[in-house]
């Protein structure tokens, strides 16, 4: 079957499911800053965590990593982990500017809208465990005491070597202390799009991938996972999407989100535009990549005999003309799996 012939069945191209995510009319969003004067200006914090109930503190400046082809993010910034005694400074001072920040006179505190807390960083798994601990446990006590309930979520960036890179001891301690969601940045699962990205190369990254997964299995670590369509260029497309897929499969993460990628201006185009045999793909060919991807996953998903509930979904299509996603959509996995136990 034509991946076409899914699509409708597949994608939903109208805007208003996408409700959850944008800001509802009349509603402007403050601005993650605003509500946190103690971020640097270029924290990166995903779309879905720019919301007034999510608290922000930062714990990293820069990234650890810094060779992602295609990322200029932190290119001219060096890399740190704050400080400890730093980042509770930093939690309390910004805890008194939400206690005193309201919408509206007759509006709750923003302090009091809280329900979720997002650590600040480019991969927040490579901040030592034990202060990440200590940092986790000092800001959800002192939330939670004031708001008088317990906070829904406590989330990150993070990378494939640094879930890899964790014992299991770490990730013990790690989600004890409160924190249940991985932003996790896969990107592809083909080990020759990820050499040539400089994403970290490791030849047998589908076995790298299952030994990751079956270590966090053991964890209440939910996984919202982040796949650029259209990496690789046309050439490797074909191993994008196989190898994308057997990843995704082997995850069956909660969220999977496609990204667009922004070459311009970076080493990674002119990684593409040198090899005569490949080019950036067009709007149309990321777009198909993206069904075939999504389709390939919901059949490998239903067939697996796991519990699968997995929202697949693209939300930004307009980062750019290059490689831009031309559409956005939503569509969930959801396949329940009744335990054996008691039914004989
Ligand atoms: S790990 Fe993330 S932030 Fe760091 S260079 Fe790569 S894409 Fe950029």
């Amino acid at each position: 079957m034509s991946p076409f012939q899914t699509f409708h069945d597949w994608f939903d191209e109208d805007p208003s499911i996408f409700s959850h995510w944008l800001e509802p009319a009349g509603v402007v969003e403050p601005k993650p800053e605003q509500r946190n004067p103690y971020l640097a200006p270029h924290c990166n914090i995903p779309p879905c965590e720019k919301k007034r109930e999510v608290f922000y503190l930062e714990l990293q400046e820069g990234c650890p990593h810094n060779t992602c082809a295609y990322c200029k993010t932190y290119k001219d910034i060096g890399f740190s982990n704050k400080k400890v005694e730093e980042v509770k400074a930093n939690f309390d001072l910004t805890l008194n500017v939400l206690e005193n920040r309201f919408n509206a006179p007759e509006e709750k505190s923003d302090l009091e809208s809280i329900t979720r807390f997002y650590l600040g960083g480019a991969d927040i798994l490579t901040y030592p465990t034990w202060d990440l601990v200590e940092v986790i446990n000092y800001a959800k006590k002192k939330i939670e005491q004031r708001i008088g309930r317990k906070l829904s979520k406590i989330s990150g960036y993070t990378t494939t070597s640094s879930l890899a890179g964790l014992s299991e001891f770490d990730l013990g301690y790690i989600t004890r202390a409160g924190f249940n969601l991985a932003y996790w940045g896969l990107e592809s699962g083909s080990s020759l799009v990820l050499d040539l990205v400089n994403k970290g190369y490791n030849p047998l990254f589908s076995e790298y991938v299952k030994n990751v997964i079956s270590k966090l299995k053991q964890f209440p670590l939910r996984l919202s996972v982040f796949v650029m369509p259209g990496l690789g260029g046309i050439k490797y497309s074909p191993a994008h999407i196989i190898d994308t897929i057997e990843a995704l499969a082997t995850i069956n993460p909660s969220w999977i989100t496609f990204l667009s990628i922004n070459p311009k201006n970076t080493e990674y185009d002119e990684i593409i535009k040198k090899d005569n045999d490949n080019r950036h793909m067009t709007p149309k060919e990321v777009k198909e990549q993206m069904i075939m991807i999504a389709d390939g996953l919901e059949e490998k998903l239903l067939k697996s005999g796991e519990n699968v509930d997995c929202l697949v979904a693209a939300y930004n299509k307009r980062i750019t003309p290059v490689c831009r996603n031309p559409f956005t959509f939503r569509r969930r996995i959801k396949n329940s799996v009744k335990s054996n136990e008691g039914s004989k």
